[in-house]
């Protein structure tokens, strides 16, 4: 197919697709679905190799939001039966983190609910930051606490962070169908000032949320002009209790296709897979890894992710390694115009808020069992609530993390 051919060419240099190609890629057939994986592998592999980076969830801080983000659980009037709890202290954020890390995470993602932090917060993400880095030598720390003031995204730099992120989530023209409480601008507005800071910009999307095609090629070319290290791919996960709890309108070739999208639109940049990989990819989960070079491991902020050794085994089996602490994530000409190690401007990040989030999210995925359980198969086409589980356990719990 030319288009896949002149997508992989731009691919390899770095060179922006056309708007028109980008819609191309998402109107392709359920026939042509291996082909473009194909081509976007190439990319994938021409940049990443082969290498998987996994990342760990920490939710510091759940529910209880007065935001009225439409997919997520931690929203204010959501009825959706997740786990509340404030602050956690900071050696309990670093137990949860160890767990992850153990599991072979390189990256861990501490996450908030909220519309930002006061500076007091602020002070207790720092204490837990420091924490972390002192008992977990080379580990990369990412935050994840909303919309941030002045000053913020320096002092959790000073602090440690490497990474701060919050996803833009759906394009400009749709963002006020979303939420009502915050703006586009305001988002952008925090990205700005992460990368500013030093920190490794994370920034992502949320797919499935009743948006375009034109909406998704908006907001994914308006991350390539922010220019973030890493971008969070989340799928939706209708949530029962939120306004977006019936949206069931993704199927996994689809998934595939908006991976794709991506990774040619932001050739060289982590494209991470967050909420929603389990309900949506399903079974189709191996090919995305073609697509993406991270994932998120286990859990997510407020939904049950499969098991993290059934990760380490897909990652294996689809012939992928997981990337080891010492490996930089980013190819050179990235990693080495801003921090360290992981990522660009200062290193990297996760995943934002929300639902979407933090890559994750709050929200995401949501259950409890499941993933990986072998349910009873159903009809193609339907939408599969089994799979959505809400978390019952690690952080906020006595239960042992899944990691
Ligand atoms: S996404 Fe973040 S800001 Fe929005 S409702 Fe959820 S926790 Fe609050």
């Amino acid at each position: 197919m030319d288009l896949l051919n002149t997508l992989v060419d731009k691919g390899l240099r770095r060179e922006l697709p056309t708007r028109e190609e980008a819609l191309a890629v998402l109107a392709t057939s359920d026939d042509d679905v291996l082909d473009v994986v194909a081509a976007a592998g190439k990319v994938r592999r021409h940049w990443f190799g082969r290498r998987v980076k996994l990342n760990y969830l920490v939710n510091l801080k759940s529910g209880l939001c007065p935001e009225d983000c439409s997919y997520c659980s931690q929203r204010l009037g959501s009825t959706t039966g997740i786990l509340k709890y404030s602050w956690l202290k900071p050696d309990e954020a670093s137990r949860a983190a160890a767990a992850g890390l153990a599991g072979g995470a390189k990256r861990v993602c501490l996450v908030a609910s909220g519309r930002g932090p006061t500076d007091r917060d602020v002070d207790r993400v720092s204490e837990t930051i420091r924490a972390i880095k002192d008992q977990n030598e080379g580990v990369e720390v990412c935050a994840c606490l909303g919309l941030l003031s002045d000053g913020q995204a320096e002092r959790l730099r000073e602090a440690g962070a490497d990474a701060y992120n919050h996803n833009l989530n759906t394009s400009e023209a749709t963002y006020g169908d979303i939420t009502t409480t915050h703006t586009y601008a305001d988002r952008v507005d925090t990205v700005s000032k992460a990368h500013a800071a030093g920190l490794s910009a994370c920034s992502g999307l949320i797919a499935g949320m009743g948006e375009s095609d034109e909406d998704l090629v908006d907001v994914v070319f308006s991350l390539r002009e922010l220019d973030p290290d890493s971008v969070p791919v989340n799928f939706l996960i209708p949530v029962e209790g939120t306004p977006l709890g019936k949206e069931w309108n993704l199927t996994p070739q689809r998934c595939l296709r908006i991976l794709a999208m991506v990774r040619f639109v932001c050739p060289d940049v982590e494209v991470r897979i967050a909420g929603g990989r389990e309900v949506h990819l399903r079974t189709q989960q191996p090919l995305a890894l073609h697509l993406a070079n991270s994932i998120f491991l286990g859990d997510y902020l407020t939904t049950e992710g499969q098991a993290g050794k059934a990760d380490l085994e897909m990652i294996a089996d689809a012939g992928f390694e997981v990337e080891g602490a010492g490996e930089i994530t980013l190819p050179e000409h990235r990693a080495t115009t801003a921090g360290g190690g992981c990522g660009s401007h200062a290193e990297a990040g996760c995943g934002s808020h929300a639902e979407a989030g933090c890559g994750s999210v709050c929200g995401s995925h949501e259950g409890g069992s499941v993933c990986g359980t072998a349910a009873a198969a159903a009809p193609a086409g339907e939408p599969r609530t089994d799979l959505v589980a809400v978390r019952r356990r690690g952080a906020g719990t006595d239960l042992a993390p899944n990691a």
